[in-house]
């Protein structure tokens, strides 16, 4: 079991902004940005290659809401979309609002917001889902 099905089983605390029948949306707990979010597939998949053909469109329509959701909630140009990284093996969409492109560098220092600040934000976001 990866560390994100625990997080959609509820065993790992997480800031929930969305989540449906099959995907599940929470904010990244190590932030490039403020609203950084992860949009998941509550089915265990490893790379988002590998989720059919209807899965990969519905994981990105479900993206797209939320995406709408942290435009509407976090000032920022555009929201950025990365499906990237080999940390976690449970296929994630990163969703980042940015104001330069060089907001979405995952090289660069990543903010540290207090569990306050983090929720704050959360419940930003999940109030404008729609
Ligand atoms: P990647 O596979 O994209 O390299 O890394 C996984 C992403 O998930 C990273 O951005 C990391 O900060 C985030 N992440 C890893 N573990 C947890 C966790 O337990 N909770 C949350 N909310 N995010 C996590």
């Amino acid at each position: 079991m990866t560390i994100f099905s625990r997080i959609v089983a509820g065993e790992i605390p997480s800031y929930m902004v969305a989540e449906d029948e099959l995907f599940y949306a929470f904010l990244d707990i190590n932030p490039v940005a403020e609203g950084h979010t992860l949009v998941i597939p509550k089915l265990e998949v490893d790379y988002f290659f590998d989720e059919s053909d209807g899965m990969i469109a519905a994981h990105m329509q479900f993206a797209k809401r939320v995406a709408q959701a942290i435009k509407k909630a976090i000032p920022c140009t555009k929201v950025g979309v990365a499906v990237m990284g080999l940390e976690v093996p449970h296929s994630h969409i990163h969703l980042i609002p940015m104001q330069t492109e060089g907001d979405m560098d995952f090289r660069k220092e990543h903010l540290k917001l207090t569990p306050e600040e983090m929720q704050a934000v959360c419940d930003k976001i999940a109030a404008a889902f729609e």
